[in-house]
């Protein structure tokens, strides 16, 4: 008897906001898992420029039309949320040269905490110079951000 467990994999990060980087590696990573799940981290330390709710609004709209995809918030360690909700894949885009090297550690410490596997995907050409430091420094000095995000992501 052969039985198929659904291969599920966890995006996690800021998305303050969702850029086409993300955009790219979600797209990508539903060809290889059953389902997706973009995580969207709480860090109370930290200020955002895009509230929770607004961050989660730019996801779902975007992937609005693909059930594969779903949102969710969570709090505490990213391992822990993946035990809590039965996940054993983490999924990251890789960029450049310092991407890798931070990814590293957090893969490797990630792998002495559980045993959940990181997939890495390497960005694709056209995205990879675009990061939501800078999609926030262009939207704060009034330039054209919408060539860096899906169409769901708006300033009002
Ligand atoms: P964090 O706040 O944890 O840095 P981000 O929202 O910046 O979270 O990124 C989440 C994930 O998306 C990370 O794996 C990051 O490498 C990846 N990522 C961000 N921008 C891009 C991009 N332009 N191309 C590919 N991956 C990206």
């Amino acid at each position: 008897m052969y039985f198929y467990t659904m291969k599920r994999a966890l995006f996690p990060g800021s998305f303050d906001p969702l850029t086409l980087g993300h955009y790219d590696i979600i797209k990508r990573g539903v060809t290889l898992f059953d389902e997706v799940i973009v995580a969207i981290g709480i860090n109370a330390d930290k200020s955002y420029m895009f509230s929770l709710e607004e961050r989660q609004k730019f996801i779902e709209e975007a992937f609005k039309d693909e059930p594969k995809i779903k949102v969710m918030t969570y709090e505490g360690l990213t391992v822990d949320f993946c035990k809590e909700i039965g996940v054993e894949f983490i999924l990251r885009g890789l960029r450049n040269p310092a991407d890798f090297e931070f990814e590293k550690a957090i893969a490797h410490t990630n792998r002495d905490l559980a045993p959940i596997e990181t997939v890495f995907l390497l960005t694709s050409a056209k995205t990879s110079y675009i990061a939501s430091s800078i999609v926030r420094d262009v939207i704060r000095n009034n330039g054209d951000y919408t060539k860096l995000v899906p169409s769901s992501v708006r300033v009002k």
